[in-house]
């Protein structure tokens, strides 16, 4: 081995502690955040570790690897999980003559956990039953009002992919079931699953298809909307999808009774409105779409379900009349930096400078929490579907996943889930960064709670990682926080005065 492969080997297995990072000196200990005892490693060969010694004099070994400690007594590091079925991690700090030893033992994972007894464990794939059903979630115990008005995700495959939000209240056909979940026939070729909980099964039945009667359009200029509200005799799931320069909103279960004329929009979001095909029992309305709305929803009201399209205000530099909704993630869960910096800690200082900062420039700002107290994932989400937010941002601060290193989320990384946050999403993604003085990791298309209504243009992002022990410390001060508060207002400053025009996808050939 030459003596330069021997430096460099020498480098990975410690390299030198950050210099921004200031020095600590307290009691000796070994706290180690990540992982606990029993963390599953079934299919990884190396595992993040991060923590802190409480002082940045000790020298720490983690089996036979040295682990660079900075001058905190933080450490974050990627080691191997060493061979064998009940692996651990053995970790060793010395100070001068003072030593203290931790070993944390991980799950391999290849004995299968707690064997399950009993008929209702088992599941042995769907069986038909037909029966019809009523979309109902139980009323919850958590005293949470948002459960009982959000909607009932529907999935094409048990706990798979969402494939629309069915309202509450809606009548529907299941024809077939598992232990835990049930199939639901939206139209003749459309079948959803939802959790057997989510519906109740004492429900009269009803004709299999209906009539929809002709779209009427409305234009709200008061609230910058479009209106198009489709006659049913009783409220039927709907999904509404952005296909190039089309809105596409299919009504499942119902037919036209002669197929009504197409309508002009109102030229400015929405060209034309063209109802389609009612073929296997589900009509579908194209509307060409001049720009890309600001957001949409569907709603049952006076005997019509109405899809609601807001239209974006025209660019302005000001943020008067911008409303804004903050989320500032967690608790419940979160994550903990090497020094114990709680994830949501963090997410509310920089939700309450963010806010000030947006304030001042005239924009409104809601914000989903102002103190330490739990706020459920449903709760979050009735934000981001009712209130009058025209853009929701979730801030948040990262963990690198199973087989990650913790450098894997040096930087900032942004999610967008509808179509209508897309644009948001590269500019956040771009700001943030750049305030932070760190890398644009990427941005990516998730589904999240907080994320799937399209109402609002959403946005949730992960500032930076707080598992790194220079970015924890950086998220300590108040330039940290600051920092990222500031790349939040600037990407919206951005959106804001970008032209809706420039968002809508290109258009496909036809
Ligand atoms: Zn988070």
């Amino acid at each position: 081995m030459s003596r330069a492969a021997v430096i460099l080997l020498a480098f990975a297995a410690c390299s030198t502690p950050d210099p921004r990072i200031p020095a600590r000196d307290g009691p000796l200990v070994i706290d180690v955040r990540y992982p606990t005892v029993g963390t599953r490693v079934p299919a990884v060969e190396s595992v993040a570790v991060w923590g802190t010694l409480g002082t940045g004099r000790a020298k720490l070994m983690v089996n036979t690897a040295e682990v660079t400690v900075e001058a905190n007594g933080t450490f974050a590091a990627f080691l191997p999980v060493p061979p064998g079925l009940s692996p651990s991690l053995r970790f060793v700090a010395r100070r001068s003559r003072d030593s203290v030893v931790h070993s944390i033992a991980l799950d391999r994972g290849t004995r299968p956990s707690t064997p399950t007894t009993g008929a209702a464990a088992r599941d042995d794939g769907p069986q038909a039953w037909n029966r019809w059903v009523t979309m109902q979630r139980l009323p919850s115990d958590t005293a949470d009002s948002a459960t009982q008005w959000r909607p009932i995700y529907a999935r094409f495959r048990p706990g798979g992919e969402v494939a629309l939000g069915i309202a509450q209240g809606i009548r529907l056909f299941s024809d077939a079931r598992t232990a835990q979940a049930m199939r639901l026939v939206l139209a003749a070729d459309q079948r959803v699953w939802i959790p057997r909980v989510d519906a109740d099964t004492l429900t009269r039945p009803r004709a299999r298809i209906l009539r929809a009667g002709a779209p009427t359009v409305t234009n709200i200029t008061s609230s910058d909307e479009m209106l198009i509200a489709v006659p049913l005799p009783e409220r039927l799931p709907s999904v509404v999808e952005l296909s190039g320069d089309r809105l596409l909103w299919t009504i499942f279960g119902a037919q036209w009774g002669r197929r009504p004329a197409a309508v002009d929009g109102d030229g400015s979001t929405i060209r034309r409105i063209v109802p389609s095909d009612s073929a296997a029992g589900q009509v579908v309305i194209d509307l060409g779409l001049a720009s890309l709305p600001l957001g949409w929803r569907v709603e049952w009201h006076a005997g019509a379900l109405q899809l609601r399209v807001r239209r974006r205000a025209s660019p302005s530099k000001s943020l008067a009349g911008l409303i804004v909704a903050i989320d500032p993630g967690h608790p419940p869960d979160g994550t903990t930096g090497p020094s114990r910096l709680m994830e949501d800690s963090v997410t509310l200082a920089v939700s309450a400078v963010a806010a000030a900062q947006l304030r001042a420039l005239g924009a409104t700002v809601l914000l989903t929490r102002t103190n330490g107290h739990p706020l459920s994932l449903e709760a979050r989400a009735v934000v981001a579907e009712q209130s009058p937010a025209h853009v929701f941002v979730s801030l948040h601060l990262n963990a690198p996943g199973p087989g990650r290193p913790p450098s894997a989320v040096y930087g900032t990384q942004t999610f967008w889930m509808n179509a209508n946050g897309r644009a948001l999403a590269q500019l956040l993604l771009v700001e943030v960064a750049k305030a932070m003085g760190q890398p644009a990791i990427g941005m990516y298309q998730g589904e999240f709670a907080v994320l799937r209504p399209a109402w609002a243009a959403a946005v949730l992002v992960e500032g930076t990682g707080i598992v790194v022990p220079e970015r924890e410390a950086f998220l300590r001060t108040p330039e940290g926080v600051e920092a990222y508060a500031r790349g939040v207002v600037r990407g919206i400053e951005r959106w804001h005065r970008m032209s809706s025009t420039r968002a809508i996808p290109a258009r496909p050939d036809r």
